[in-house]
């Protein structure tokens, strides 16, 4: 029986933001994992912890004009959410994308927070973004629109306040022109006021690998504890997660054999992530041009969950909700028997429930997908040091702190009785459980 406090709760978030699904969906799917915890801790309610956590500090909604290069001008919306500060100064993406929203831009500050918490890094929660996507835009009109976001974002930023990074539709070039109109316009070089940035001004080695990477390393532990006969992968997306979670993967004997992008997939048992690079870096184009260029493997429109193969593992890179029950229980039919999660909550909580009656391993990206945010935390600290360490120094400490959140996940599991394969819970209660101390020490905010 869910417990009474969570489940009022629920209610009231249900009934306060009707139109925010996405937010909704992802508060629904820490709660339920807390029972035990919340059980645990009848106090919380009179201290309206719950309550406190779910409201952000900060919600900020801002215009964006552009001027494009045929002189016509377009109006996007800004968004900051500062979710967090108890564990240090918000840190979280930025994501350009036609379908970014306040429901979307909630949902991602509230997990951001959690996840933040389990790298063990002195960093709260926010997200940010814009309903502006790059792609079909000119270089002018990205730069114009990066300029024009910043005009207003950089006087709620900075290195002890708020890091913004990248996430969707932000990469190194508009971080760039990000982190250039910050300076320009707060006349001061503070490095550690954005994250992502380029390694000759400031960024870190091993950041643009670091979530791929990290992704890789989490389910290298997984594997440790439930070990699987075959290594075949299939990952969804072609994007910055996906290109270096499939590196990573190769590198370490895993057989990828699919991969896809918004508009379709490849399947292809010889996968050629050097052709996928280039489509998806270099020429910015679709996937659909891969067969050709690689000289072998078969395109498809349409969601690669859809599609027929065999593989074990599913590494779900792209974006939210992708995997719905009716994909989570053909994904079984095809072999996978372990889903670690790359994209913040591609998988809809039908689709865990699914996993979770069926055996399947599953771990949420709050977990998974920490090691680029942690990798942003320790460029954070080479900003205030001065320093730069080597691309193996990162990646050591990268792999450090997955294995790091993989063991506080089982243990958390382990202190509340509950079957240590249960990732989902692990990470909720142990991200939880760092936020809530903080928050009590610190006082009723
Ligand atoms: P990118 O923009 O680099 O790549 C996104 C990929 O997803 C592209 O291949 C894109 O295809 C595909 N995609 C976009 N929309 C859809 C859709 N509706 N259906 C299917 N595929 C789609 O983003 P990232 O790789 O940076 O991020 C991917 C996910 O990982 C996001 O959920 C992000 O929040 C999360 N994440 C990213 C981190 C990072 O460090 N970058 C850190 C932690 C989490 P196309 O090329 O056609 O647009």
């Amino acid at each position: 029986m869910t417990n009474s406090y969570i489940e009022r709760i629920l209610q009231e978030v249900k009934l306060n933001n009707p139109e925010q699904p996405e937010f909704i969906q992802a508060v629904t799917e820490v709660l339920t994992s807390l029972q035990k915890v919340i059980d645990a801790h009848p106090e919380y309610e009179k201290m309206a912890i719950l309550e406190r956590l779910i409201e952000p500090e900060r919600a900020v909604v801002f215009k964006v004009p552009v001027e494009m290069d045929d002189h016509h001008i377009e109006v996007y919306r800004g968004y900051r959410i500062q979710h967090s500060s108890a564990l240090g100064p918000f840190k979280g993406g930025i994501r350009f994308n036609q379908n970014v929203n306040l429901s979307v831009m909630r949902f991602l500050a509230f997990e951001q927070t959690f996840k933040n918490a389990l790298t063990g890094l002195p960093m709260g929660g926010a997200k940010g973004g814009s309903n502006f996507s790059p792609k079909g835009k000119s270089e002018g009109e990205i730069r114009r629109f990066c300029e024009s976001f910043m005009t207003e974002l950089y006087r709620h930023i900075g290195p002890d306040k708020d890091v913004p990074a990248g996430d969707m539709g932000v990469g190194g070039r508009e971080i760039g022109y990000l982190y250039g109109t910050y300076r320009r316009l707060t006349a001061e070089s503070e490095l550690g006021a954005i994250t992502g940035k380029g390694v000759g001004y400031g960024g870190s080695l091993a950041r643009k690998e670091a979530t791929g990477y990290g992704l890789v390393y989490f389910l290298e532990e997984v594997l440790k504890k439930n070990p699987l006969n075959g290594k075949r992968v299939v990952i969804s997306g072609s994007g910055n997660v996906a290109i270096y979670a499939c590196q990573k993967a190769q590198q370490l004997g895993y057989q990828v054999i699919g991969m896809s992008d918004s508009k379709g997939c490849i399947l292809d048992e010889k996968l050629d992530l050097e052709a996928v690079r280039k489509i998806k870096e270099e020429q910015r184009t679709s996937l659909e041009e891969y067969p050709q260029l690689a000289g072998h493997g078969n395109y498809f429109s349409g969601s690669i969950y859809d599609a027929d193969f065999k593989a074990d593992i599913v590494l779900p890179c792209a974006c939210q909700n992708e995997i719905d029950l009716k994909r989570a229980k053909h994904i079984f039919e095809c072999g996978v028997r372990v889903v670690v999660e790359g994209a913040n909550m591609p998988d809809d909580n039908e689709a865990i429930a699914f996993y979770k009656e069926n055996g399947v391993i599953f771990v949420p990206g709050k977990a998974s997908n920490a090691g680029g945010v942690a990798t942003s935390g320790l460029e954070m600290s080479q900003n205030s040091q001065h320093l730069n360490w080597t691309f193996e120094e990162v990646d050591s400490k990268l792999h450090n702190i997955m294995i790091s959140i993989h063991d506080q996940c089982r243990q958390a599991c382990k202190k509340y009785g509950l079957p240590e394969d249960d990732y989902v819970s692990g990470a909720n209660i142990a991200g939880f459980t760092r936020v809530v101390e903080a928050m009590i020490a610190q006082g009723i905010y």
